[in-house]
């Protein structure tokens, strides 16, 4: 499989090379030059197969020859060592628990597959890769979890001081080894410049900077498999399925779309949003204007302008016509979604957290129109990770699970920096 830049002034690349840079040289993202639908008879037969069959059918267009198949398998057996299930919250309403992993994100899944490609690039290479990343919150523990020990990667990654939640502050900063945080004097934004000039900067050209974030087709592409596990779980039900996703930066939507055009039947997309209300915006006036994030209780989707709206873009040919026949986006307040948790947990016992809840209002707001259909909505991260909200809004004590509970008592250690100088020289 070849990959195009979406900037179109960049050669195509093969798999191999389009993980390692993440980005391609003209800035763009890339994007696979074709998508092979899988034969009717494995969606006949889905139910008989292992989440590692279906996984690997899913990807290995998309991988190639570049990883033998024996090896890919071993990186989907590792990547998929957790459970995906299709919670019913109410009458034709199922959430699709992503946070039952290590670090109890839905980013759990994108971070180990893309460890474990880099680990297999770098099998016989003495040359090191450093993973740099900025966080805001979820993206952090995923990565440095999922990259643990993976030979020949270096992991480094920024986060706001004092801005990230102290479960989320200790699972990136007490794996040691190869994971290194740093702890950046300022908001998100300014962790993302400093990581944006990192690798524009020459003089680190010898460190093979890559990022571990959704632009990497490595993170993207596997966060297809639990689409395809939902559809496996509720295909029995033998009614249109809508699903909706709680969208920061627009990469798991972007996957279960890509889903879909490798024939999985999913009759409509929703992408639920916050305040930050770039994409349904466009999808109402038809012109894409990205602006600055706001802040809101749905933190790890304060995205003003998603990185991976540009190939959803591309799957549709940036057409609304196209857009209508199958995607809608919606944007909710958290005055709304506050309500929406209180909601749901008094008729039916179900603790969402906020990014769930916005899910979960979406996928109502489409349902009003296919009355006939089953909703799915992706609840992407576990209560406990945003239990400065749920608890007193619900008025509940979550008990702490035992992947948390691991992580509470090690020590923190990470280095304080305030400039791009520093992080250069932390580096170098
Ligand atoms: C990252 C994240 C999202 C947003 O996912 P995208 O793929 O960026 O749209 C939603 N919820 C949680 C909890 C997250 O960590």
């Amino acid at each position: 499989m070849k990959y195009y830049s979406l900037n179109h002034a960049s050669p195509k690349v093969g798999f191999q090379e389009a993980v390692v840079l993440g980005l391609a040289p003209d800035r763009g993202l890339y994007f696979p030059e074709s998508i092979t639908p899988l034969p009717a008879s494995f969606f006949d037969n889905i139910e008989k197969l292992s989440h590692e069959a279906i996984a690997f059918e899913a990807i290995k267009q998309f991988v190639g020859d570049e990883i033998p198949e024996t090896e890919l398998k071993r990186i989907i057996a590792e990547t998929l060592c957790f459970d995906f299930p299709c919670v019913p919250v109410e009458d034709n309403v199922y959430a699709l628990e992503l946070f039952h992993g290590p670090t109890m994100a839905f980013k759990d899944v994108g971070a180990r597959f893309m460890s474990r490609c880099l680990g297999y690039f770098n099998r016989n290479s003495d040359k090191k890769v450093t993973v740099l990343v900025a966080t805001s919150g979820d993206t952090g523990g995923a990565v440095a979890s999922g990259f643990l020990d993976v030979k020949g990667v270096d992991v480094v990654i920024l986060y706001p001081s004092g801005k990230v939640s102290e479960i989320q502050e200790r699972q990136l900063t007490t794996l040691g080894k190869n994971i290194k945080a740093l702890q950046v004097n300022g908001v998100f934004d300014d962790c993302q410049d400093m990581v944006k000039k990192a690798f524009l900067d020459d003089s680190l050209k010898h460190k093979n900077l890559t990022s571990a974030n959704s632009i990497n087709i490595a993170r993207w592409l596997p966060q297809m498999f639990y689409i395809f596990f939902a559809y496996q779980q509720l295909k029995k039900l033998n009614k249109p399925l809508i699903l909706s996703c709680p969208s920061g930066n627009f990469g798991n939507i972007c996957a279960g779309i890509m889903a879909k055009r490798l024939g999985l039947p999913i009759a409509h997309f929703v992408a639920s949003t916050n305040a930050n209300d770039t994409v349904p915006r466009f999808l109402e006036h038809g012109t894409y204007e990205p602006k600055p994030s706001v802040v809101t209780i749905s933190n790890a989707m304060d995205v003003g302008n998603p990185s991976n709206f540009i190939r959803i873009q591309e799957l549709y040919h940036n057409n609304l016509n196209e857009f209508e026949q199958d995607f809608s986006s919606f944007s909710f307040t958290d005055t709304e979604t506050q309500t929406a948790m209180k909601d749901i947990y008094q008729r039916t016992q179900y603790i969402a957290e906020p990014h769930g809840a916005v899910g979960y209002l979406g996928l109502r707001k489409e349902l009003q129109k296919h009355p006939d259909s089953i909703g799915v909505f992706l609840e992407t991260a576990h209560p406990i990770k945003f239990s400065d909200i749920v608890e007193p809004l619900l008025n509940v004590k979550l008990p702490i699970p035992q992947q948390i509970e691991s992580v509470l008592h090690k020590d923190k250690i990470s280095t304080k920096i305030k400039t791009y100088e520093e992080l250069k020289k932390f580096l170098a």
